[in-house]
């Protein structure tokens, strides 16, 4: 008996979004919700030649002959994501954000980056093609003093988000696609599912410093490359959950061993290869209590059987928490025939179906005690090609696991999606150039490098942020901007809390501080920095900016104005005629332009000289009117 464990082959790749414009337009990256501004339908048509390369997975996709519509929005989408205008130049700060995270990975960058169109024929992209550029290759990325391999480090447009699936009709949003998406992909080079945890928290940790990564749901997604000894490759896609990392490791290397296990058990029964056999049994379930397979018939649907020799037991084995061989069929019978589940004997009686029904069935269908037998509702047509894909896959449990590419579900699980793609059908952009690498632009973005976060930490607290600031700060995306700010001269614990906090609340009062330039926003933590901007007339400056688009300087003098209040001025003043009485008895009003400049000067600039004068006058009026 071996008892040691399978030995795991596991890679890693990691998708983020990235906080700049889009990546060959100049739309904004923003994602939508809510009804679209206009909407159009598109039906893609690849040429013959093109599909006569293309590999199963691309053809599976495009044999279900689906149409696709595109929900567009006004600010978020052009010409360009509509195909209907060629790409612009690349997104300046995406492509310095790619170089930046491969020099931080000391992976290597050629002299001259190439846009190269990937073909898609799933219509998550309007064009058909999605423009990906390598960026680097090589370098490595270290946890737990390890070094983990980078194969390669991708920028590309992200895809048309997946909405809805009407029929045979696919809906998309048009707000993803083109929204600058960069690839890192790891070696297959970790060896256990804590160290595929680990190498992801690794990898985001990385795109976070930047200062660049997108946040919030759906904008990192990680897949995995995961294989056990003498079971197979499979690509897990979609996985949000960082922290669930290695339970989805975890279970795939508990489904392959499971896998493994019955094909022993099947070569163990010398069980034969399985065909495929559909019989038709409607008739057999005229009066049946199940309500699944009641409503198919009544819908015209019609119910079919099929022998599987040799397989009693087998279906009902559990491959994953909650799953069973059987459901492994069963997603089969989804991805490829839009065909929704099937019965088969291992659990049967169950649903409705009986007992007596189960007999029956089996007596049919010729099985013996060793034999299973599965049953399925669907239209006619479909019924021969779905059974066909039952007898394949139930055949290759005889072999062990099949390669495949797999959907991660939420709780850890997966479920077969697509055959595993073959190596992408690349053609090179000819609508734009290539982009060419200079030593002397690396060598600038490698002074503008991202600290690490225990340089950050040890910085913020020389500052004098709070531990709690300083957490929050080190892997916010207004790390960069902070340090730089503070760098000038602004205030680090109010402009850290500003950011953090104050920013955060003005977005809930429905302020949408992401329209302000970091020009703007610069100016106005520097000029508290300077003293003239009072901390609690922060966020008032910006919203004035926002609103009226003015000048933060402008705007800044305004309000210091309005900040010194009335009663100030007149306390001023009134001390300055105070001790020039002697003055303002001998010159009368003419003392009002004599002091006019001390009490500017008292003021320091900061109010309206109109009012300064008036307040003067008065003052001054007190003492000549009573010496009359
Ligand atoms: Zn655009």
């Amino acid at each position: 008996m071996r008892t040691q464990a399978p030995k795991l082959v596991c890679g890693l790749e990691v998708h983020q979004q990235l906080e700049t414009g889009k990546l060959f337009c100049r739309c904004p990256s923003l994602l939508k919700e809510g009804k679209a501004d206009y909407s159009f339908e598109r039906k893609l048509r690849p040429v013959a030649s093109e599909l006569g390369e293309f590999d199963a997975a691309a053809l599976e996709q495009f044999k279900r002959g689906y149409s696709y519509e595109y929900h567009a929005f006004n600010d978020c989408c052009c010409l360009v994501e509509c195909d209907e205008e060629p790409p612009q130049k690349a997104d300046s700060e995406a492509l310095k954000t790619a170089l930046k995270i491969s020099m931080l990975c000391k992976a290597v960058i050629p002299s001259e980056l190439f846009v190269m169109r990937k073909i898609v024929i799933d219509g998550s992209n309007t064009s058909g093609f999605q423009r990906t550029m390598l960026i680097s290759k090589g370098g490595f990325i270290e946890v737990n003093n390890k070094k983990i391999g980078i194969q390669t480090i991708v920028l590309e447009e992200d895809s048309a988000r997946p909405l809805e699936k009407k029929g045979s009709k696919i809906v998309y949003s048009l707000d993803r696609q083109g929204i600058p998406l960069i690839e890192i992909a790891t070696k297959p080079e970790i060896k256990t599912p804590q160290e595929a945890k680990e190498c992801a928290k690794k990898i985001g940790e990385l795109l976070r410093r930047t200062c660049k990564a997108k946040r919030g749901l759906g904008t990192i997604r990680q897949d995995l490359n995961i294989s056990i000894s003498n079971g197979a490759r499979i690509e897990l896609k979609g996985v949000q959950e960082l922290n669930m990392i290695d339970v989805f490791v975890e279970r795939e290397i508990q489904r392959q061993k499971a896998l493994l296990k019955i094909r022993n058990e099947l070569k163990k029964r010398k069980t034969p290869k399985p065909t495929a056999m559909p019989v038709e049994l409607t008739a057999e379930f005229k009066k049946t209590k199940c309500k699944i397979i009641e409503h198919g018939i009544k819908e015209g649907k019609k119910v079919y059987g099929m022998k599987l020799t040799g397989f009693s037991g087998i279906l009902g084995m559990t491959i994953q928490p909650g799953r069973r061989f059987g459901t492994e069929l069963a997603d089969y019978l989804k991805a490829r025939h839009n065909v929704p589940g099937l019965f088969h004997s291992d659990e049967l009686p169950a649903y409705g179906f009986s007992l007596e029904e189960k007999k029956r069935i089996a007596k049919k269908l010729k099985c013996s005690e060793k034999d299973a037998f599965v049953i399925i509702v669907c239209q006619a047509n479909k019924a021969e090609s779905a059974m066909k894909t039952i007898a394949e896959r139930s055949a290759f449990a005889l072999k062990g696991v099949p390669e495949e590419t797999r959907n991660a579900l939420e709780n850890g699980n997966s479920a077969y999606s697509r055959p595993l793609p073959g190596a992408a059908r690349m053609y090179p952009e000819t609508d734009l150039a290539s982009i060419k690498i200079s030593r002397q632009q690396l060598e600038d973005i490698g002074k503008e490098l991202p600290k690490s976060i225990e340089e950050r930490l040890k910085l913020y607290k020389k500052m004098g942020l709070s531990e709690k600031l300083a957490e929050e700060m080190k892997l916010s995306n207004w790390a960069c901007f902070f340090e730089r700010a503070v760098e000038k001269g602004a205030n680090a614990k109010t402009t850290a809390v500003f950011l953090l906090e104050k920013l955060k609340q003005l977005e809930r009062d429905g302020i949408q501080t992401k329209r302000i330039s970091m020009n703007a926003l610069l100016e106005i933590v520097l000029a508290n920095g300077r003293g003239e901007l009072e901390k609690g007339l922060m966020a008032e400056a910006l919203k004035k900016h926002l609103r009226t688009g003015k000048e933060i300087k402008e705007i800044i003098k305004g309000l210091s104005e309005k900040s010194i209040d009335f009663e100030e001025i007149e306390g001023k003043i009134k001390k300055i005629v105070k001790e020039n009485r002697e003055l303002v008895e001998k010159n009368g009003n003419r003392a009002i332009n004599m002091l006019m400049g001390d009490a500017m000067k008292e003021l320091q600039g900061k109010a309206d000289g109109r009012k300064v004068s008036e307040v003067l006058r008065r003052e001054i009026e007190k003492i000549t009117k009573s010496n009359r």
